[in-house]
């Protein structure tokens, strides 16, 4: 019986995941997925998406520190947001 409602869990599951997903790359916000490149927002320089992370918020939602200026901003090249993400929704 407890494997017939495990069976139940992993679509939903897969789903609010993938929502999760969409909505966060819709709104642009720490969950969303960038799949453009990005270049840095005062020195143009295109960023590596091959990246390293300086702060661990970068590390798990992603962002860069241009190598160039070391301006730090998001993973959609914003400044400033890298190290205080907005939250889920
Ligand atoms: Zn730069």
């Amino acid at each position: 019986m407890a494997g017939i409602t495990w069976l139940f869990l992993i679509p939903i599951v897969s789903l609010v995941v993938i929502g999760v997903l969409v909505v966060g790359t819709l709104r642009k916000n720490g969950w969303g997925i960038n799949l453009n490149p990005v270049r840095c927002p005062s020195c143009e320089a295109p960023l590596s998406a091959r990246r390293q992370p300086v702060f661990r918020s970068q590390a798990l939602l992603g962002g860069w520190v241009c190598p160039h200026c070391g301006t730090k901003m998001d993973k959609w090249g914003r400044v400033g947001t890298s190290e205080s993400p907005s939250g889920p929704l």
